[in-house]
């Protein structure tokens, strides 16, 4: 997986639709990903739904899709007692099977993003929303040193497009990354923050200083926000836009909350609200737009209908 520089700059054009959630589309299809691999799970088990799923974001509009392997890393694995190389393996297939699916769209440029949720991701208890981690700075940057090698020393067409960094909580996680990724300033990556706020990082940084720091790096193509209530994205885009000049990306939960007393998710969510809140997104600065947690591929239809 490599790219020029040229290439870095242009691979974004014309991107302005990604996809919605995976899990939850996942969810409402019937699979099950309350295990602890979670939606990695689907993809060893059920890879046709994954591939549906794909395809329902495509169908809908998306012009690039992120992989189903959020929590894919070599700790999750070894936790349930599975080799490191089961892992590198899942990691390489969620890939090859977003990138299959868009082969049967030949007329449409699709970018394949390779999904690497943060450490408190594969920690399945839920510490990627407040990125307090019982772990060594070094640890954190092994983490994600293995899974970026994995994905970095594999040619095209079987690598990702780009690397999608996302929920992340901190900007300690941000700065794991950047040197975990130094090695190979010629990949593209986006990092996605999710948020306390409108204005910090779910660990209480400014999305600000996260931004202006990620914008630094040589693989960036995009900084965003995701796992965030829709109402919070105005000014989230205010934050990022006055920190970089790099693409904005926003795709927040579909507005539904997350009761945690009762670990359920409550209120109710209405797809055709999605694309009128879009719109506001795109006019405040955003290039491109999609849906975390609990959105479909009805929300993504609506956000592609704003542009055609
Ligand atoms: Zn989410």
């Amino acid at each position: 997986m490599s790219l020029h520089s040229d290439d870095h700059r242009t691979l974004l054009h014309g991107i302005h639709t990604i996809d919605g959630g995976l899990a939850s589309e996942l969810e409402y299809l019937g699979a099950r990903i309350d295990g602890p691999l979670w939606s990695a799970h689907v993809l060893e088990d059920d890879p046709d739904k994954v591939a549906a799923v794909h395809r329902a974001y495509i169908e809908a509009g998306s012009e690039c899709i992120a992989t189903c392997s959020y929590q894919v890393s070599r700790m999750g694995y070894a936790e349930i007692g599975l080799p490191p190389e089961r892992a590198d393996a899942a990691l390489l297939r969620s890939v090859a099977l977003a990138r299959s699916v868009t082969r049967e769209f030949p007329g449409r440029r699709i970018l394949v993003a390779a999904s690497l949720g943060p450490y408190g991701a594969a920690l399945h208890n839920g510490a990627e929303y407040h990125g307090n981690y019982d772990c060594s700075f070094a640890d954190l940057v092994a983490f994600h040193r293995e899974r970026i090698g994995v994905l970095a020393n594999t040619p095209a067409p079987q690598s990702p497009d780009l690397l999608a960094f996302e929920t992340l909580p901190s900007l300690d996680e941000a700065r794991a990354i950047a040197e975990a990724i130094a090695p190979w300033p010629e990949l593209p990556a986006w990092f996605s923050f999710t948020c306390r706020d409108q204005h910090h990082v779910a660990h209480g940084e400014p999305l600000s200083a996260c931004a202006a720091f990620v914008a630094a790096l040589p693989q960036t193509v995009a900084i965003g926000v995701n796992c965030i209530p829709p109402h919070w994205v105005p000014a989230l885009i205010a934050e990022l836009r006055a920190a970089s000049t790099k693409p904005v990306m926003v795709y927040p939960n579909s507005g539904e909350g997350w009761d945690a007393e009762a670990r359920a998710w409550i209120g109710s969510t209405d797809p055709s609200a999605f694309g009128p809140l879009a719109k506001q997104w795109f006019a405040a600065g955003a290039q491109i737009v999609g849906g975390c947690c609990r959105t479909r591929p009805a929300h993504i239809r609506q956000v592609s209908a704003i542009l055609h």
